[in-house]
């Protein structure tokens, strides 16, 4: 798997069959929660904070 990315970065991992997003704010990658089960398709970012930025 050629993913070359920095070996300190946490990799960002496929939850529950969801593959992660990256934040629109921030730009860091986010992980499925199962509090954003109904709505993932329309989260944009990683948290109250980075919506509001
Ligand atoms: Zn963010």
């Amino acid at each position: 798997m050629p993913d070359r990315r920095q070996p300190s970065t946490r990799e960002a991992r496929t939850k529950n069959g969801f593959a992660p997003k990256i934040c629109q704010a921030c730009k860091r990658p986010m992980e499925w929660r199962k509090a954003w089960a109904a709505n993932w398709d329309s989260v944009k970012y990683c948290s109250e904070k980075c919506r509001r930025a």
